[in-house]
Parts: structure tokens; C-alpha cells; sequence
């Protein structure tokens, strides 16, 4: 926890945010009345509001980051040279300072490096394990005609289970998948920390475990490292012999074991966009640098403008940082706690970026297809101007083949934006829910009355039931 000290060497009682704030970005107020009309006009879709009429953003970690002074200056001496540009060499330096890989492609976002990893090693036929892709990975998997496979520990499945570890790899299914699938396997990838699970971690341990299955098998390990100071920090609190080491090393041993990494700087980097693909074999690393260049750019700036490399070099800097970290661990885990308390129940333990709420067992008065999730996130909106993100039967529930069935949870998603939010907002977050849970038998469902042919919940319109 982020706590100074008192002359005395104990720690104060008080947690603070480990910065001082030199530019603000004020928050347009809005009474209930205007938020009513502002959620009616928007068909009760929180993807159709404009976000100034927002007043926490919880929509995403994304790409929402604030920047600290040093790195709003290395946007200055960004270099925009087309080709060798300084602003190039340091983004390299810092990346590879982390993540010993021989080869680093700058990319526009994650989901490109995603696109032209998969582009090479992808196709059909092929099958790619993962302890759970990303909805982008899996897409990018998908888009080449290849299968993506979630081998995730049975904990990392159960909403209330306490493992410290939920975003393990099954190390024995996927030795069993390798020894079945074998040749259709390009790759064997790991999300850190495992975003789709919840923001849950890997342990150190799982990720030497599943690096040895895939390389006995004779394939490449790829990290997908979005978040990889935050599961980095876990590993330091929760894994037997860690707690003496710094984040840093235990990021490079993390990475040491991996043949490759997809990243998104939008995450764990400080970076409004920004990605790369690291890789170490050459041939691997030639193929997908001609394929850089068809489609994000050169290869000494990828989609990115230097001043964006620069920021990405800095934030890697600061993204280690242990009081940063602990401030930020502990503000997901006070959130949830506190709603905790309020008999509001949470994924347990909390993850790294968001909270998670249980809204199916928070409502259990809506049934799924009334959609529970919705309901909570519209409640949150209307009550307080909050926006979250509802990871449910809205975004899940509609089949292939055109019907619709209750997803396997309805969860409402508070991702936090890094280093934006105070204490006071948080205290905010948790008083809008405990308005919502004194009146919580009054909610009720929606019905979707018109929705697009794929990936609804951006688009779809709502009418509440009565
Ligand atoms: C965000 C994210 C991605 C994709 O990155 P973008 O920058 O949004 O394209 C991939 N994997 C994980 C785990 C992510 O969280």
C-alpha cells in the first residue's frame, strides 16, 4: 500500500495518490433530470453518450491515461523523421530495457501487432491456445481463418473463488492439446495479466510452466503483455519469495521465458495509442516487418508519429514505478471492498485495471435476458453520470444462428483510467451504489429494440420495461 511514513518509521493511516495534479480537465456537472434525457436520446446505449456529459468515465483503462510531465515533454522532442528517428531509438531502448526481445515493431495499437502476428503465423486450420485471448485477439485468430482455445484454470472461471493466481494457464490441458493438436499449432500464447478473466494474474511460476510445455512441444511462446506492470506487482505480493525483488526484474524474468509479445501502450504504458510486436526469430520477425510495412508503416515508427514513441519510452519509465503500482492496486481493490460491504457482490479477488460487479446476483429479480448487466450500468448512469461497461448477455448473447441465450455471467465492468481519478471519485462511485442498492427491487430490465447483425452492445437501442 502507498504510504508515507511518520517520523517514527510507522506508515500513515492515509493511502494518497502518488502525484500532484498540474493541468486539470474540469467535469461538466449534470443533474438526474438531464441525465434522464441524455439516456432516453441515447436509446439507453452508454456507447451513444457523448462522454462530456459523463462525469466518471469508467468505460475503459484504454488509451485514457494521464500523462505526467516528463512524458508531455518527450512529446516536444518528438522527432518526426520518416525513417531512424531518435524518437525510434528510445522507444526500442526502453522496450527492449524490459522485454529482452531481438526484434521490436512499433504498431498503431495492440490489435495490429495482434493482426500481422496472425497473419503470419495464422490460417486456416490452425489452432491457437491462449489461458483466454482477448476479444481482439481472438478476432485477429479468426480473421485468418485459424481457431483461437481458452485452456484458463477451473478458479479463473468461478466469479467468488479466491485463487491468487485466476489468470493461470492449465498447464496439463494444454501439454494435452499440444500432444493432440501438434502441428496445428503455430504458436502458444498468455494474457497478463488475463483481461477477458477479469484483470486476473498470472503467476511467475505458471508462466516458466507453460513456456516449458510449449517449447517441449517445439513451439513459440507469445505474451500478450497489455498489462504486465500490474501482473508483475501481483506476483511480487502473492508469490511465495518474490516480495524482496523489484518490479523490473521480475518483468524481464517474466519476459525471458516468452519467444515473442503483442502490446497495447494504450495500457500498460501511459500511452494515449500506441503497441508493438517483439519477436526473436528472425524469420518470423522479417516476415511480419514486409507486412509492418504494407499496412501500419516503415518500421522505425510503425502507425505512430514520433512524439508518440517518445511518450510510449517515457511511460515504460514510469509504468514500473512501485508506488504508482501500489496506488493503483489498492484503488480497485478499496472500491471493491467497500461495495463489498454494501452487500454489492464483486469477481473476487479484485483484478488489476477494473472492478467487476455480480450484477445477475446483485439483480436477481431480472432475468438474463432482460438484461441485468444493462440495467445496472444504465442505473449507474442515471444515479450518478457514471459509465461502465456492461460483460454480459447484451455483448454475448446473441448465437450465430440468430438466437439469443442468457451468457455464462451478466457482470458490469468499472475499468479505471490511470492516474485520473482521486479518492473522492472513488468514495463518489461507491455512494451512487449504495443509492442504488437501497432502492435496487424498484430496477427494472430492457428490451432491446433494434440492434445491428454483430457485436450489439455498441449499437443497439433500448426501451426500459415497466
Ligand atoms: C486492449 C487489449 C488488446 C488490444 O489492444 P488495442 O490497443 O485496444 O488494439 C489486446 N489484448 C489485451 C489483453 C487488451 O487488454
Amino acid at each position: 500500500m502507498v504510504r508515507a511514513q511518520s517520523r517514527t518509521g510507522q506508515c500513515m493511516k492515509t493511502i494518497i495518490e502518488p502525484f500532484r495534479i498540474k493541468t486539470v480537465e474540469p467535469i461538466r456537472m449534470t443533474t438526474r433530470e438531464e441525465r434522464q434525457h441524455l439516456l432516453a436520446a441515447a436509446a439507453y446505449n452508454l456507447f451513444a453518450l457523448k462522454s462530456d456529459d459523463v462525469l466518471i468515465d469508467l468505460l475503459t483503462d484504454s488509451g485514457t491515461s494521464a500523462m505526467s510531465t516528463a512524458q508531455v515533454a518527450a512529446l516536444v522532442s518528438g522527432d518526426e523523421s520518416y525513417a531512424g528517428s531518435p524518437s525510434f531509438f528510445r522507444f526500442e531502448s526502453a522496450v527492449k530495457n524490459l522485454f529482452p526481445f531481438k526484434h521490436v515493431l512499433p504498431t498503431h495499437q495492440g490489435r495490429a501487432a495482434e493482426a500481422i502476428l496472425f497473419s503470419v503465423l495464422g490460417g486456416k486450420g490452425k489452432n491457437v491456445p491462449s489461458n483466454t485471448h482477448f476479444d481482439t485477439t481472438r478476432a485477429n485468430i479468426e480473421a485468418s481463418g485459424a481457431e483461437g482455445f481458452d485452456l484458463v484454470i477451473a478458479e479463473g472461471l468461478d466469479p467468488r473463488n479466491e485463487h491468487p493466481f485466476k489468470g493461470n494457464m492449465d498447464v496439463a490441458r494444454l501439454d494435452a492439446f499440444l500432444a493432440k493438436h501438434g502441428d496445428s499449432v503455430p504458436c502458444v500464447m498468455l494474457t497478463v495479466t488475463n483481461n477477458a478473466g477479469g484483470g486476473q494474474p498470472v503467476s511467475l511460476e505458471n508462466i516458466r510452466a507453460t513456456a516449458a510445455v510449449a517449447h517441449k512441444h517445439g513451439k513459440p511462446f507469445i505474451i500478450d503483455g497489455c498489462r504486465f506492470a500490474e501482473n508483475a506487482y501481483f506476483i511480487k505480493l502473492r508469490e511465495k519469495g518474490q516480495q524482496n525483488r523489484k518490479v523490473e526484474d521480475i518483468v524481464r524474468e517474466m519476459f525471458q521465458n516468452a519467444d515473442g509479445m503483442t502490446m497495447s501502450a494504450k495500457k500498460d504504458a501511459f500511452a494515449n495509442i500506441g503497441g508493438w510486436l517483439a519477436l526473436n526469430d528472425d524469420v518470423l520477425a522479417q516476415s511480419a516487418r514486409e507486412r509492418l510495412i504494407l499496412t501500419e508503416g516503415f518500421p522505425t515508427y510503425g502507425g505512430l508519429a514520433g512524439r508518440d514513441l517518445d511518450a510510449i519510452a517515457q511511460g515504460l519509465k514510469e509504468i514500473i514505478d512501485e508506488d504508482y503500482l501500489a496506488y493503483r492496486l489498492r484503488t480497485s481493490a478499496y472500491i471493491a471492498e467497500r461495495l463489498e460491504a454494501l452487500g454489492v457482490p464483486t469477481v473476487r479477488p479484485s483484478g488489476g485495471h477494473a472492478i467487476f460487479v455480480d450484477a445477475r446476483a446483485f439483480l436477481p429479480h431480472i432475468p438474463p435476458l432482460q438484461y441485468p448487466g444493462h440495467a445496472l450500468a444504465a442505473a449507474l448512469y442515471l444515479e450518478g453520470g457514471i459509465r461502465s461497461c456492461e460483460i454480459g448477455t447484451v455483448m454475448f448473447g446473441m448465437q450465430s444462428d440468430g438466437h439469443e441465450q442468457a451468457a455464462p455471467m451478466d457482470l458490469v465492468r468499472m475499468a479505471m483510467p490511470r492516474r485520473v481519478y482521486t479518492q473522492s471519485h472513488a468514495d463518489y462511485v461507491v455512494e451512487v451504489f449504495e443509492e442504488i442498492a437501497a432502492e435496487k427491487d424498484r430496477l427494472r430490465g430492457l428490451k432491446i429494440v433494434w440492434q445491428p447483425q454483430r457485436m450489439r452492445h455498441f449499437s443497439a437501442k433500448f426501451e426500459p420495461l415497466r
